[in-house]
């Protein structure tokens, strides 16, 4: 058995956060069994299924396989073979968890999972009940609390930055009533284990906070978590695997009736954009007239991909910051149908990187924005290399595309110019695999490319 941490504490104490840190410096594996009850309350609400509805959750559970994935070191959910991670954040899915978490089923059902990551990893494990149920054996036991008042605080200010439109007063309640759920819950219900050390954050830093929980795990472990002493070799984080995908397979024919209507609907945006804008393509004979291909832009606002897309007889997909999902329910499902898919910037996010290989391979072709973010005074940033790592992966022709308004915004009736540029084919440019090296030159080469067509 490695060594095992449990941190258990109220909803909002930071457990999440401060756990994360602390597993990260001391090379631990952080286990975040919230986002299994979360899961499960996923699930269920998308089955149709009410979250306290205890004899259908109990005769659901047997239709769902749940797996902790760990990529990059990060813990990635997945259920039913679909990655939950990004969907199991919002408010309804804590409350669904909170309700779900009071069936004893529920808790049965994830007790093994949670037993044999923490018998096979050196890990810190947050929850409600790791110290009392999961793992009363743990060497090292943290309860972490703070008040009821700055956990809404704290919250509050996080679903504000991602646009989530709940009042302070509606957080508060919400924690005030997972708290009631969590401790009067028959089974399992959140207590503090008689031996765990408790660490109180509501005046602590975040910083602060992970000292502490570091301080107790070394004091109860011996465990040292320095840097490796100089000259021994630095690990490297691994590559992400590429070894199960194979090259796209160009050609696929998309449906010609629905390529019909897809066509006539085009046409007349053009025509609406075209009054709206004075709008101008050049380079269109470098717009492949099949699909699979990647097209990779420079970002100046929101009408982008809907600008690519009307010079392209195939429909686009594209890729979009993760956080665009948690906006408005109809504005989500507005970037969906025109093929936006998630992406978690800066993270290696490989659910995105398949999901583009599924596109790529239905015949669709690909929108990427590789700055990552949309440039306000139209200057060329710095690309990343996803955008050169699917290619060189997929073997899937670049077609590089400039964007440029006139003046800083989009505004009616002033110009606007889509370049396209030349093809870049990762064949051509002899790159075959996603090593460094030929990374750094495909990248280099579609950014060169994208600055020499805004202007
Ligand atoms: O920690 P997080 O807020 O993600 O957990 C979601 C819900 O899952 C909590 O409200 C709690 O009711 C439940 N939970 C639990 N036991 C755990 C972890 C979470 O009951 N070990």
């Amino acid at each position: 058995m490695g060594i095992n941490v449990a941190l258990d504490g109220p909803s909002g104490a930071g457990k999440s956060t401060i756990a994360k840190k602390a597993a990260a410096a001391l090379r631990f594996v952080y286990v975040d069994t919230g986002a299994l009850y979360r899961s499960i309350a996923y699930y269920m609400i998308s089955q149709g299924i009410a979250a306290d509805d205890s004899e259908k959750v109990i005769g659901a559970l047997p239709g769902i396989d749940v797996r902790l994935e760990y990529r990059e070191g990060s813990q990635h959910v997945v259920v039913n073979g679909e990655d939950v991670s990004d969907k199991i954040r919002t408010p309804e899915i804590s409350m669904g968890a909170s309700k779900v978490s009071a069936i004893p089923e529920v808790r049965t059902f994830l007790f093994d999972l949670q037993r044999d990551i923490a018998a096979k990893n050196d890990i810190i494990m947050d929850g409600r009940d790791i110290g009392t149920v999961v793992l009363p054996k743990a060497q090292v036991k943290i309860f972490l609390t703070a008040s009821a008042e700055e956990r809404a605080n704290r919250r509050f200010r996080e679903l504000q930055e991602k646009g989530d439109p709940s009042t302070y007063e509606e957080v508060l309640a919400d924690i005030n009533q997972r708290d009631y759920n969590d401790t009067h819950r028959e089974t399992a219900p959140l207590k503090k284990a008689e031996d765990a050390v408790e660490v109180d954050s509501t005046s602590l830093t975040l910083d602060e906070a992970v000292e502490r929980v570091i301080a107790v795990i070394k004091e109860k472990t011996g465990t040292k978590g320095e840097p490796p002493a100089a000259g021994a070799k630095k690990e490297r984080k691994p590559l992400l695997d590429f070894s199960g995908i194979e090259p796209v397979k160009r050609g696929k024919k998309l449906n010609p009736v629905r390529m019909f209507f897809y066509n006539i609907l085009r046409y007349l945006v053009i025509g609406g954009f075209k009054i709206a804008y004075n709008l101008k393509f050049e380079g269109k004979e470098n717009v492949p007239k099949d699909g699979s291909n990647i097209f990779a832009s420079n970002h100046r606002g929101y009408v982008d991909p809907v600008f690519i897309s009307l010079a392209c007889r195939v429909p686009n997909t594209f890729m979009a910051k993760e956080e665009l999902f948690h906006g408005k329910k109809f504005f989500v499902w507005i970037i969906k149908k025109f093929g936006a898919f998630p992406v978690e910037r800066g993270k290696g996010d490989m659910q995105a990187i398949n999901t583009s290989f599924e596109k790529l391979n239905s015949g669709r072709n690909l929108v990427i924005f590789p700055e990552g973010t949309r440039s306000k005074d139209g200057k060329v940033g710095r690309g990343k290399t996803g955008v050169a790592l699917i290619a060189a992966v997929a073997q899937c022709p670049v077609i590089p595309v400039g964007i440029n308004y006139e003046g800083e915004k989009l505004k009616f009736r002033k110009k606007v110019v889509i370049r396209f540029g030349k093809p870049i084919s990762p064949e051509q440019l002899r790159i075959t695999t996603p090593g460094p090296k030929e990374l750094k030159l495909l990248r280099t080469t579609i950014m060169d490319s994208i600055v020499e067509l805004v202007h």
